[in-house]
């Protein structure tokens, strides 16, 4: 550990908790698309969950809130973002890891999200990063090998000087591994596989090991 110099967080479901999400999807959009179409909310709920499902996770559009917005035709989402921005919330410990390790390493943000709901989420902790990269708006992919890679260039490190953190086992564990990085899986089920995390303290400890 003692050449690690960047650290890389995934945003959500690993410093910021679904509930933001979990509202604009499964609560702001069905009860407009409920409005638009004249269903009532469950029904609305059970066809925006078909049409998720339709693109699925492995698509761009799945993460591309103005697609949805559009494919539904439900206007603007801004007025949906600002009503959902009450639910923002950060795991208990996320806000002491952040400020402890930000004096030893560079820390940044590499996420799926895209730009604009992405500097919502991180709002209060933004500060505590140095770059914010979403894979989504940047280089219009996934979080790919390819995409770790590039964030490496930007960053002017090597994968190996690097650790990823993040929840997504496709996504953040096995794809930033194979671009050489040292990422670590974070399992808040609880279930806890060995060589996942279960909260962003084991992360800290492995780091700055207590005296
Ligand atoms: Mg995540």
């Amino acid at each position: 550990m003692r050449q690690i110099k960047l650290i890389s967080f995934d945003a959500e479901g690993t410093v910021v908790t679904p509930d933001f999400s979990e509202a604009i999807w499964h609560e702001a959009i069905p009860a407009l698309y409920a409005q638009k179409q004249g269903l009532d909310f469950a029904q609305a709920k059970r066809c925006i969950a078909e049409e998720y499902g339709r693109i699925g996770d492995q698509r761009l559009e799945w993460y591309d809130i103005e697609y949805w917005f559009s494919y539904l035709g439900l206007g603007s989402s801004e007025p949906a973002i600002q009503s959902c921005m009450g639910k923002i919330s950060y795991y208990p410990e996320t806000t002491e890891v952040l400020s402890s390790l930000v004096s030893e390493y560079r820390l940044i943000v590499a996420s799926g999200t895209p730009l604009e709901l992405l500097h919502c989420l991180l709002r209060d902790i933004e500060p505590y990063f140095v770059r914010i990269f979403s894979s989504v708006s940047h280089y219009k992919q996934l979080k790919s090998p390819d995409f770790y890679l590039m964030i490496c260039e930007e960053m002017g490190v090597k994968p190996s000087h690097v650790i990823h953190v993040g929840d997504n086992w496709q996504f953040d564990f096995l794809n930033a591994r194979q671009a050489g990085i040292n990422a670590f899986y974070i399992d808040r089920s609880g279930k806890n596989h060995h060589e996942s995390l279960s909260d962003l303290t084991q992360l800290k400890r492995l780091l700055i090991p207590p005296i």
